[in-house]
């Protein structure tokens, strides 16, 4: 495909057809509001059955190509040295360029690994904005994360083209305050999840790799959705408006000495990843970790069919730039079917989801009460479409004094699969937000009623806080609200403290 700039005012024809159908099928607006009920207020607690067009994320959930389907038949069970993991492994020396791999069950498994061998107690490992599963096996390992992404990553309306990079600033006055050994090293996602699905500037990654080189800091590639980085840049940065995605992507991955990948995402697969570098050493340490908690190292935890479908989807990911373009081209067409709505969504449009301003969207509805969570439920009893939190819920509790992060971007997140919907889905789901926005001043907020202690986002349940008319205006909840909200699962279930 011609890489001329593509606009997004119109939806790209798709660079494929269908071959296999899975019915799918709407249940009724009670059967909705029933199940979103007995869900806890959680999209993560519903059902598939009960969902109409599922845009909860692009993990895992991707359409594989043919090509796929097909080298899975050819998939080398052998418990070790294992064809398949040879072929997994040319393919991502080949597009990725790292001279090492260990296949993982999946993204976090590559993150547990890195973290427990490079990561001590104290160490700072600053980077572009956390992510839930990165920050937390940083944690876990005794490190902290400092979060050094630029200033505009925190402005929704803002429309800078490379708000994911990192601030140089930032990051030297960092360095300035703890001596350099305590940097375990520097995490670099690209783009950037939890800021809007925002790119990183070639130019950015250049100093940043630069700065590490100079003070032996190892820099850490988060390569989940790099394909979509590299578009970006094609697309956005002067210079590169005429190299392949392929060509792109591999200079990213140059500039840095590690990278963790989640393979659910660009590669089309619907379970695995990698880790991959180019020192000898941590290596040798890694590969040994990997026995412990994934398996061989040459099966990290996939069978020999899954090795198969994620080799040949790392290659498929760029072998053509239509793939990509088409998948931006979906986004774009629904983040512009919400914005001409006129339904607050986060600027510019990002690489592989729709995000909203659910503070913008509910105003009404202080932090606390959890505007996100309260919006997601809502879309969901509304038209069936299931979203995710990405707020105050995803943002957990510090490790140290155990209040709640606050962050800054309260937002909903609706995520395009790859190859899964078509534009009739795209349209259904715009009209079912705008359903919600209609009837904005009815909802009211959430709070928790069960807070696991990790990831909480995932399996927390919650109940609504009924208005008080007196104190709305403050969001207060009402007297006694939510209180008969009970928790349905898991043994003993521990109520939160303060939401
Ligand atoms: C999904 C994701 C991960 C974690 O990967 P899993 O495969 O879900 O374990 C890490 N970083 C980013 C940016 C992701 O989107």
């Amino acid at each position: 495909m011609n890489p001329a700039r593509h606009q997004g005012r119109e939806l790209l024809p798709e660079p494929y057809r269908i071959k296999m159908v899975e019915p799918l099928r709407i249940i009724p607006p009670e059967a909705r509001k029933k199940a979103v009920r007995e869900a806890g207020y959680n999209t993560f607690l519903l059902r598939s059955r009960d969902i109409y067009i599922d845009l909860l994320t692009d993990s895992g959930t991707n359409a594989m190509s043919d090509a796929q389907w097909s080298a899975m038949m050819m998939g080398d069970e052998a418990y070790a040295g294992s064809q398949s993991y040879f072929r997994l492994v040319e393919a991502v020396q080949s597009i990725y360029g790292y001279r090492y791999v260990i296949p993982t069950h999946q993204g976090r498994g590559a993150e547990h690994i890195l973290s427990r061998c490079l990561i001590r107690p104290g160490s700072i490992v600053p980077g572009n904005m956390y992510f839930t599963t990165t920050r937390l096996h940083q944690e876990l390992a005794g490190g902290g994360f400092a979060d050094v992404i630029v200033d505009e990553a925190y402005d929704p309306q803002c429309d800078d083209s490379f708000k994911g990079n990192i601030d140089l600033r930032k990051l030297e006055n960092l360095t300035k305050k703890v001596s350099a050994p305590k940097i375990a090293y520097v995490a670099v996602g690209a783009p950037v999840n939890m800021a809007g699905g925002q790119p990183v500037s070639m130019e950015n990654m250049r100093q940043v790799s630069a700065f590490c080189r100079k003070r032996g800091i190892p820099l850490v590639l988060d390569a989940a959705r790099a394909v979509e980085n590299a578009y970006f840049i094609q697309q956005r940065e002067p210079g590169y408006g005429l190299k392949p995605v392929r060509d792109i992507l591999r200079e990213m991955c140059s500039l840095t000495d590690i990278c963790t990948m989640s393979a659910k995402k660009d590669a089309f697969a619907n379970i695995g990843g990698f880790l991959a570098m180019n020192d000898a050493s941590l290596y040798e340490e890694a590969k040994n970790l990997c026995v412990v908690y994934e398996g061989l190292h040459t099966y990290g935890g996939l069978a020999g069919r899954d090795l198969e479908a994620l080799a040949q989807g790392i290659r498929e990911s760029v072998e053509r730039d239509d793939w990509i373009a088409h998948r931006i081209s979906q986004v774009q067409y629904l983040w512009r079917g919400l914005k001409d709505a006129g339904i607050p969504v986060v600027h510019p449009c990002g690489g592989h989801a729709v995000f909203v301003d659910a503070q913008a969207f509910l105003p009404h509805i202080p932090q606390k009460l959890l505007p996100a969570q309260t919006l997601a439920a809502a879309i969901y009893a509304d038209s069936g479409v299931r979203s995710m939190e990405r707020g105050i819920v995803s943002a957990g509790r510090d490790a140290a004094t155990k209040q709640d992060h606050a962050p800054e971007l309260e937002l909903v997140r609706l995520t395009l699969p790859r190859r899964v919907y078509t534009q009739t889905h795209l349209d259904y789901v715009s009209r079912g937000v705008r359903r919600t926005f209609q009837r904005r001043d009815s909802l009211c907020g959430l709070k928790f009623v069960y807070e696991p202690k990790y990831l909480r986002f995932f399996q927390a349940r919650f109940a609504p806080v009924p208005k008080a008319p007196s104190a709305r205006r403050r969001g207060r909840p009402g007297p006694r609200a939510g209180r008969r909200a009970r928790p349905r699962s898991g043994a003993g279930p521990r109520p939160s403290r303060r939401t």
